[in-house]
């Protein structure tokens, strides 16, 4: 079974890079994922969605930023995002990375750019989602969220599953009242920050969770993964939340099926849908996730 690091490495092969981008082969695969690279498109997908019953977070692709005038683009592009979903009356929501918005050139140039976008979405009644990255992200983007949380309760942040100190994260989340979308986590992390096995990442997302949903703001449950997504069922009916006080949240292009019966059944499910010129970072964690996608692609490769 090839390991997420692993495949995470051969993504960043030069070769490898410029064939996914630019072959016809890979597109099926690519489009599965990414909703399109234009803001009109992503709003088509987001009504269509929304014919369905699902609510949506738009996701206007980047991360690792380096330049500055690069990070303000970024935030004007989620102002313009915003500025079109209010115009359209689609419902959904945006989500957002830190280091796109220039986390990793200064974390007061971020907070400008972040407090920016909040109060767009504040004045036009919309949330905001601030993904959680890498490890080496985790206190930077929790530090910011808490300062500017009080001022823009418009806002929820995300907890991985497989980091150790997570549980200490979630009890600051939960004092705070801040929503909070539970995921198990996408990125290579090391051993010393990070469960390495699916079993241990699986069960202290299920204790998370557990602790979310009793003590919880709305909370977010973001799995595909059907055997927790029963366990948050039982607790929930346990704890007499109403399917509308919770939201399961799935990506755009997986397990439709299951999208599709938690609608059927009347859950809050909100579908997250990235869109963007700069999709290969958010593909590449998608292949490594499932090594069956890679396979598939590189049957593609060799079926030529
Ligand atoms: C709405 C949402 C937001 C997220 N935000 C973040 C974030 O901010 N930070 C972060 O680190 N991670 C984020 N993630 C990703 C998350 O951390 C996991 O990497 C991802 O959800 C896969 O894990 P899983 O919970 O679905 O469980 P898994 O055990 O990995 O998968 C369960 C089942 O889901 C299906 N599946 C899962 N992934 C794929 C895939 N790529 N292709 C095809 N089928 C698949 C398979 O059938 C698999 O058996 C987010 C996930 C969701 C759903």
């Amino acid at each position: 079974m090839l390991s997420r690091a692993f495949v995470l490495k051969v993504a960043e092969l030069p070769a490898f890079k410029n064939w996914i981008k630019h072959s016809r082969m890979t597109q099926g695969l690519v489009k599965r994922f990414i909703a399109g690279e234009d803001v009109e498109t992503a709003i088509r997908i987001a009504r269509e969605l929304n014919q369905q019953g699902f609510k949506v977070a738009l996701d206007f692709l980047g991360e690792d930023t380096h330049q500055e005038s690069d990070a303000e683009m970024a935030s004007r592009q989620y102002m313009n995002l915003l500025e079109h979903i209010y115009k359209s009356g689609v419902d959904s929501c945006i989500s957002i990375k830190l280091t796109q918005l220039g986390l990793d050139i200064s974390e007061s140039l971020c907070k400008q750019n972040l407090e920016r976008v909040l109060k767009t979405a504040q004045d036009l009644g919309n949330f905001v989602w601030i993904d959680m990255e890498s490890s080496k992200h985790t206190e930077a983007t929790l530090r910011l969220f808490g300062e500017l949380f009080p001022q823009y309760p418009n806002s929820g942040t995300v907890l991985q599953s497989y980091l150790y100190r997570t549980p200490e994260d979630l009890e600051f989340l939960i004092r705070l009242g801040a929503r909070v979308r539970l995921v198990k986590g996408a990125y290579a992390e090391p051993p010393e920050v990070a469960y390495p096995s699916k079993k241990q990442v699986d069960a202290q997302f299920d204790l998370l969770m557990r602790k979310l949903l009793l003590e919880g703001k709305e909370p977010a449950i973001a799995t595909h993964d059907t055997k927790l997504i029963t366990k948050a069922k039982q607790y929930a009916q346990e704890f007499a939340l109403a399917k509308d006080r919770l939201e399961f949240q799935l990506l755009y292009g997986i397990s439709r099926e299951l999208q599709k019966q938690l609608v059927s059944e009347g859950y809050r499910t909100l579908i997250y849908v990235p869109y963007g010129e700069q999709w290969y970072p958010y593909f590449s964690r998608r292949l490594a996730e499932r090594p069956a996608n890679l396979y598939f692609i590189l049957r593609s490769l060799f079926r030529k």
